[in-house]
Formats: C-alpha cells, structure tokens, sequence
C-alpha cells in the first residue's frame, strides 16, 4: 500500500515529543476539512446515524492505553487517536498529529481517514470488520472524500471516483446539510472531558499484526 509505506518512511525519522500538553486544533483549517468531510462521507454511508454533538472537539494529545478490536489492550504508545463511543471530543496523539500536520499529501490523507474513523466514533460505531471504515485495519479504510481532497480528481483512485460518482445526489444532499459553519468552540476547557470507560483506539498503520486491532 503507497500510503503506508510513505508513513512507515516518515515515522522512521521522527522523534516524539514526550510530555507535550493537550492542545485543541479544532480550528486547524485541515481538521475543519477534515471533520466536515467526515460529517459528509457518514451520511452518505450510514444516513440513518445522526451525530449527538453540536460541534466536534479535535484535541491533540497524550494517549491512554485503550482497549482494540476484540478487546485487546493496547499501550498508549501505539495508539494514534482515541474516542469514547458517543463522545464529541476526539484525541489525537502528537505523533499521528505531527505526520498529519506536516503537509506531505500521504500523510494528509492518513489525518484525514483517521478523523473520518474517530468520527464514526462520535455516532457511537465501534470498530467492527463489518464496516469498511471502522475496521481496524487501515487498508480497509478508505474515504474517497478524503482522497479526492488531498489529492485532487486527477490523482484521485478509480474506485474512490466510482464511489463519488454513485453517490453524486447523496452527497450534494450531505453537503448542503452540514455547510452551517461549524462556530469552533476554541475556549472550550480541554479538561472538561469526562472520565469515560477505555476509549476505542486506533493504531498506526505500520503496527504490528492487524488480526490484534
Ligand atoms: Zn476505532
């Protein structure tokens, strides 16, 4: 797969910052995107799952051990965002944060998936094989909204365009719902997050055995 072989090159020289405090880039303009493509490929996918937040919270920071697919325990180390089901507030590790935020297009699209899977956690899915986006492996998931953002028409994969083309009205609909500018809540305490049960948690792509997440 292209996409993790370019984050597998990249991860090779990066260094984590340890102990970085929370930080909200919910007004990231990316993360806007992102959040506001998730918003459209979930209702085209599920249309029947409506989101319980009036705005997404996007925050970046230290992870929790979290349980994976199965139930497996997973060690904050290898864990590259985390949503309690139902939640509104999305964590991203920094690690996750600072490939994604780096402006390589492979590593955009990686954000950008990963927010559309994180998001499917805000409607209260949990991983599952049983749907594309929610699996835990990452070859699985696709969002071709995501790869027509980052990539643009030209680049973006055949059956990422078929998907588009097929849901050509569903999407138009989706679009026109969620433009209501999302007002980013900015100020909003980070620590106002509730004590929840292990979130679900997604891995970085480049880990080990996908039958473990
Ligand atoms: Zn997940």
């Amino acid at each position: 797969m292209k996409r993790s072989v370019l984050i597998a090159a990249v991860l090779a020289g990066l260094t984590i910052p340890a102990g970085a405090s929370a930080a909200d880039v919910t007004a990231d303009h990316a993360v806007q995107r992102d959040l506001a493509l998730a918003a459209t490929f979930w209702a085209v996918e599920q249309p029947t799952l409506t989101s319980p937040c009036s705005s997404e919270q996007v925050i970046v920071t230290q992870m929790q051990d979290g349980i994976g697919v199965n139930g497996a325990l997973v060690p904050a180390a290898d864990v590259w965002a985390e949503t309690a089901l139902g939640s509104c507030t999305i964590d991203i590790a920094p690690v996750a944060w600072a490939l994604g935020s780096s402006g390589d297009s492979g590593t955009s699209d990686m954000l950008c998936v990963l927010v559309a899977h994180e998001y499917g956690h805000t409607l209260g899915l949990p991983d599952t094989e049983a749907v594309p986006m929610m699996s835990g492996s990452w070859g699985r998931r696709d969002d071709p909204l995501c790869d027509q953002a980052v990539y643009g028409w030209r680049w973006t994969l055949h059956k990422d365009r078929e998907w588009i083309a097929a849901n050509r009205g569903r999407l138009r609909i989706a679009r026109i719902e969620h433009q209501a500018p999302a007002a980013a809540t900015a100020s909003q305490a980070v620590a106002s997050q509730p004590a929840t049960a292990p979130a679900a948690v997604s891995v970085p792509p480049t880990a080990a055995p996908a039958a473990t997440w």
